[in-house]
């Protein structure tokens, strides 16, 4: 008898050049989001996932702590952040649009996360073909990450695959603000959508796109 717990079993595919370990891997604490792994010369991870123990689920993907470059967050949701815990001791840079970080700190107290507009971060995102877009609306710091090669959209809880957008009724959300992130996203000629819930796409991105600011002209009050 070795003794202890088996290592987590996680839903995981393939979008693209993005491993997926999708947000059912992580229940029975709390809701979690999708988490997405590029790898490169490193592994960079974007969104960290609503469970505490994402360490262990990133390893039985076969991914070392001590190989992550980098963990980039779409927003400071909890759902989205909580599995910094386990990867703390490894001091993985950990960058968050400094309009979220309260909502960071209120979630993984002390996660020191670094300003992701600054050179740093957008040199490490540079060298893997990935641009920032600021997208406020579901909190004021809400970001997307572009993967240019492929037109793939990291989206966050901004928009999801079927033609929804996010929440704009939580604290520091903001419709007008929303429908503004929703009109610059449809003229960016977006093929993928890897949503921070629910099933990615590979292709019609802009097509939802579209749907989703529609349907937030009619929802929302600009
Ligand atoms: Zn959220």
């Amino acid at each position: 008898m070795s003794g202890g717990l088996p290592p987590p079993q996680p839903l995981v595919s393939r979008a693209g050049r993005f491993l997926v370990i999708h947000e059912e891997s992580f229940t029975g604490v709390t809701i979690s989001s999708n988490v997405y792994v590029l790898e490169s010369d490193r592994f960079y991870v974007f969104d960290a996932g609503g469970r505490p123990d994402l360490a262990s689920f990133l390893r039985a993907c076969g991914i070392e702590e001590g190989r992550i470059g980098a963990i980039f967050l779409t927003h400071g949701h909890y759902d989205h952040v909580t599995g910094l815990r386990s990867l703390r001791q490894f001091e993985v840079p950990t960058f968050i649009s400094t309009k979220d970080a309260a909502l960071l700190e209120s979630s993984v107290q002390g996660a020191g996360a670094i300003e992701v507009s600054c050179e740093g971060p957008a040199r490490i995102l540079e060298s893997i073909g990935i641009e920032k877009i600021d997208t406020p609306g579901h909190t004021p710091g809400s970001v997307c990450y572009l993967s240019k090669p492929d037109r793939t959209l990291i989206s966050g809880d901004t928009v999801f695959s079927e033609g929804f957008f996010g929440r704009t009724d939580l604290p520091g959300g903001s419709d007008a603000q929303m429908i503004a992130s929703l009109e610059s996203l449809s003229r960016m000629g977006i093929d993928a959508i890897l949503p921070g819930h629910g099933m990615y796409t590979m292709e019609g991105g802009s097509d939802a796109l579209k749907t989703a600011l529609s349907n937030a002209k009619c929802l929302l009050v600009p």
